[in-house]
C-alpha cells in the first residue's frame, strides 16, 4: 500500500501501484478521446453537446466550466443509503483520487523511514478523506461570519501588552517556554518597535457539539453552553490559531479533489444530494416527473468554494508591498524536518505565480547565522536579500528551540523592520491560556463592543482557569469558585473535559484517565501551566478515509477551521481583514487527538447542508 513516487534517488518513480497506474491511463485516453466519455458518464449539461469531428482530427473537450446547476435527476439513487455507491465503485473512486492527488499536489513527504534512498524528496499523498463532511450550512455561515471579529480580538488582545502579561503570568511561572516568548515580548516592547505594520493569518477551529452524544451524567455541570433550547448541535470553538496554521494549501486541493469527483461520478453526486438536498425538494424520490429544478444542486453551494491559498498569499503579497523595499524576499521561518512541505510549497508557487513575490525558506539556525540587522530601522538582511514579510511555520513549539541560537533567530526577527506573520504578541494572543481568560465574564468587553462580545460568545465552550486553589474560601472571587467546581467535576467525570498546555501542533492534550491522574498528582503551580476545557462531543457521521493508499471505512467526527487574515498597513491603516476560506480535519471516533500531521486526522471539505442540524441519536461520540 505504500505509495510514493520520488523526485530524485535510486527508483525514480516508485509508483508500482497497478490500478494507479490503469487509472491514470484511462485519464489519458478519455482526454485524447475529446471527453465524450465524461459526458457520456458525467450527466452533466454543460457537456451534453459531442462534438462532429472529421476523421483523424483532434478536439480537445471543453473544459467542464460551468457545474453550478449539475443535473442530477438522472443520478439520484432511491434510498438512504450513507455510502458512495458499490464497493467497486469505491476502489475506482478511491483509485482516481489518489492518481488526482499524485498530479495535482495533494502531497506529503513520505516518511523518512518509508523513503528508501529518495530522503527528503519522497512524497505520498496527505490522508484525505473521500467524501465530504456535510456541516448545517447555518454554522458554516456562523463560523464565517466571526472571523473579522475574531481578527479584531486578537489584534486588540495583542496590542494590550499589559493585560497580557498579567493574564500569562501565573501560566509563564510554570511553564518555560511562555516565560521565555513574554520575556523576549517585553524586551522587545521595552525598546520600541520600528516596524508598526501587522500581518496576521489565523484559523479558528470548532466543532459542533451535540449534548445527546455526551456520555451520560450531568453534563449541565459545565458550562451549559454547546445546544440552543431545541437541542440542535452548536458550533463551539477548539482553538484559535495564531502562528503557523497551515493546511491551507492542501485543504483548497482536498475542495477541488470533491468538486471533481462530484463533476464526474453520479453515485458522488447522489451522496451529496442525500446530505444536503433542500427539505422542500425530496419529491425527486418519489415520481419521474421530477422537475430539473427540484433535482438541480448547485454544486458551489453544496461544496462551498475555498480560497484559503488565495486569500493567504494576497495577503503576503500586500504586506510585501507595504513593506515597499525592492529587490525584497519574503522569508519563510521553516522547521528542518517537515513533512508538511508541499502545503507550504504551494503557498510560494501561489506568491511568485499569482504576485512576482520571492520567497527563501531557512530554518531559525540558518537565520542565526545568516542574517542580520542594518541601519537605525533594524532592516532584516538576509546573505545581503532585505526581508519583507517573515512568514512563520515554525517557532510554535518549544523543540523548534534547542538551543539559545534559535531564539537568537527569533529575537533578531522579532526586533527587525521586517513585518512578522504572527509578531510575538500576536504569538502570544493564541495561547489557550488566553482562550480561557477570554472567556471569563466581562472580559471580553475589554476588547470589543457588547454586542460583538455576544456573539463571540456563542461559540465559546466551558474553560476553567487551573491556577486557583482546590477549596477556595467563600469569599474567594467567583470565577475561581467556579474554576474549583469544574475540577471537582472533571475529577469525578474526566471524559467531559480536556486538559490544555500551552503547546500547539497537536498531542499535547490531556484526556480521560490521563487528565484525572494529572489533577491528582499534579501541584497548583505545576497545573497553573495548564487551563481546563469541556470537552466537546460531535456527531458521528460515516466516513470513507483515505491513509497510505488505503481506504477505511468507520464513524467518524469532524473539526472545522476558518482561516483569516489581517494586515495593518506600516501607516497604520486596517488594508484587509477578511475571511478566506476553510479546512475540515476529520478523525475516526475514538480518537482524541485531531491533529494531521501528527497523524490523527484526514484533511476532508466541508459539505454544506440545508438539512436542519438535528441531533442523531444512534453512534456514540467522543468515547
Ligand atoms: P493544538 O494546538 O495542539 O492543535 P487543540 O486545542 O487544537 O491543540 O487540540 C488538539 C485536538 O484535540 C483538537 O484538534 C481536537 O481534536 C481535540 N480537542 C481539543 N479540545 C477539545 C475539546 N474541548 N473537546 C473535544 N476535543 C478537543
Ligand atoms: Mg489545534
Amino acid at each position: 500500500s505504500n505509495y510514493h513516487f520520488a523526485a530524485r534517488g535510486p527508483k525514480p518513480c516508485s509508483m508500482t501501484n497497478a490500478p494507479i497506474q490503469s487509472v491514470l491511463l484511462a485519464l489519458a485516453l478519455q482526454n485524447a478521446r475529446g471527453g465524450s466519455v465524461v459526458s457520456s458518464s458525467s450527466g452533466i449539461r454543460a457537456e451534453a453537446r459531442e462534438p462532429e469531428l472529421g476523421e483523424g482530427e483532434y478536439v480537445r473537450a471543453p473544459p467542464p466550466s460551468d457545474f453550478c446547476a449539475l443535473d442530477i435527476s438522472a443520478d439520484v439513487v432511491h434510498g438512504e443509503e450513507t455510502v458512495l455507491g458499490s464497493k467497486a465503485e469505491r476502489d475506482l473512486i478511491c483509485a482516481e483520487a489518489l492518481a488526482w492527488a499524485a498530479c495535482n499536489g495533494l502531497l506529503m513527504r513520505a516518511p523518512l523511514e518509508d523513503a528508501g534512498g529518495a530522503g527528503n524528496h519522497a512524497f505520498t499523498h496527505a490522508p484525505f478523506a473521500l467524501t465530504p463532511a456535510d456541516f448545517p450550512e447555518s454554522e458554516l455561515w456562523r463560523a464565517n461570519s466571526l472571523a473579522p471579529l475574531f481578527n479584531k480580538l486578537v489584534e486588540r488582545v495583542a496590542s494590550d501588552f499589559g493585560w497580557l502579561q498579567l493574564t500569562l503570568r501565573d501560566t509563564a511561572s510554570a511553564d518555560p517556554f511562555t516565560r521565555r516568548l513574554l520575556r523576549l515580548c517585553a524586551k522587545v516592547e521595552a525598546e520600541g518597535a520600528t516596524q508598526r505594520a501587522q500581518l496576521a493569518v489565523l484559523r479558528s477551529d470548532y466543532m459542533l457539539h451535540e449534548p445527546l452524544h455526551e456520555p451520560q451524567s450531568g453534563h449541565a455541570d459545565a458550562a451549559g453552553s454547546g445546544s440552543d433550547a431545541l437541542g440542535r448541535a452548536l458550533l463551539l470553538q477548539v482553538e484559535l490559531n495564531t502562528i503557523a496554521a497551515s493546511f491551507a494549501s492542501l485543504s483548497c486541493k482536498v475542495s477541488e479533489l470533491h468538486r471533481t469527483l462530484a463533476q464526474r461520478h453520479p453515485s458522488f453526486r447522489a451522496l451529496l444530494w442525500r446530505h444536503c438536498r433542500q427539505p422542500g425538494s425530496s419529491a425527486v424520490k418519489s415520481s419521474a416527473a421530477t422537475s430539473v429544478e427540484s433535482s438541480s444542486m448547485r454544486l458551489d453551494e453544496a461544496l462551498p468554494p475555498n480560497g484559503a491559498l488565495a486569500g493567504i498569499a494576497e495577503a503576503i503579497a500586500q504586506a510585501h508591498r507595504a513593506h515597499g523595499a525592492t529587490g525584497a524576499a519574503v522569508l519563510f521561518v521553516v522547521q528542518a524536518s517537515e513533512r508538511n512541505a508541499v502545503d507550504q510549497q504551494l503557498l510560494i508557487e501561489e506568491l511568485w505565480r499569482g504576485h512576482g513575490v520571492p520567497v527563501v525558506c531557512r530554518t531559525l539556525a540558518q537565520i542565526d547565522d545568516q542574517a542580520r540587522l542594518e541601519g537605525p530601522k533594524r532592516r532584516l538582511l538576509l546573505r545581503g536579500t532585505q526581508i519583507s514579510v517573515v512568514y512563520y511555520r515554525a517557532g510554535y513549539t518549544p523543540d523548534d528551540y534547542p538551543t539559545n541560537q534559535q531564539w537568537n533567530a527569533r529575537e533578531k526577527m522579532e526586533r527587525s523592520y521586517a513585518i512578522k506573520c504572527p509578531s510575538l504578541s500576536y504569538h502570544l494572543a493564541g495561547a489557550k491560556k488566553v482562550q480561557q481568560a477570554l472567556a471569563l465574564p466581562g472580559a471580553l468587553e475589554r476588547f470589543v463592543s457588547d454586542a460583538e462580545a455576544a456573539q463571540l460568545r456563542q461559540v465559546f465552550a466551558g474553560l476553567w482557569s487551573l491556577s486557583g486553589r482546590d477549596e477556595p474560601p467563600p469569599a474567594a472571587d467567583d470565577e475561581e469558585r467556579a474554576a474549583a467546581a469544574a475540577m471537582d467535576a472533571a475529577r469525578l467525570r474526566p471524559a467531559g473535559f480536556v486538559m490544555k498546555p500551552q503547546r500547539e501542533g497537536g498531542g499535547h492534550n490531556l484526556f480521560g484517565e490521563e487528565l484525572r491522574g494529572a489533577l491528582a498528582s499534579m501541584s497548583r503551580s505545576q497545573r497553573s501551566a495548564f487551563i481546563l476545557m469541556q470537552r466537546i462531543f460531535p456527531r458521528a457521521s460515516p466516513a470513507l478515509l483515505v491513509r497510505d493508499g488505503e481506504l477505511l471505512s468507520g464513524a467518524a467526527v469532524s473539526e472545522l477551521g476558518v482561516y483569516s487574515t489581517f494586515l495593518r498597513t506600516p501607516s497604520g491603516r486596517v488594508a484587509l481583514s477578511k475571511v478566506c476560506g476553510h479546512l475540515v480535519r476529520t478523525k475516526l471516533l475514538g480518537v482524541d487527538e485531531g491533529g494531521v500531521a501528527a497523524g490523527f486526522a484526514v484533511l476532508n471539505s466541508p459539505l454544506a447542508s440545508k438539512l436542519d442540524a438535528k441531533p442523531s441519536t444512534h453512534v456514540e461520540a467522543g468515547r
